[in-house]
């Protein structure tokens, strides 16, 4: 399952929504979608993706390291 985060054009919040459709590929790039916060529909800025699995796809500075070394430096 993905995770979006969302933040409400109309009051700012943020907010994950579970979803398995790829909002990347909305023309707008903006999601209609019922804002619990202002308890109505509303316009939400897609600003990233949450991947639960823990294996990003989003090209992050962290390298993979599969041969044992543990990961070092500032996290
Ligand atoms: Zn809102």
């Amino acid at each position: 399952m993905t995770k979006w985060l969302l933040r409400c054009t109309t009051c700012g919040n943020t907010w994950e929504l579970e979803v398995s459709f790829d909002l990347t590929k909305l023309s707008s790039g903006k999601l209609y979608h019922y804002c619990r916060y202002c308890k109505r529909n509303t316009f939400h800025e897609i600003l990233e993706r949450v991947d639960e699995d823990g294996d990003a796809e989003l090209g992050l500075s962290e390298p993979r390291s599969r041969e044992g070394r543990p990961l070092s430096g500032p996290v």
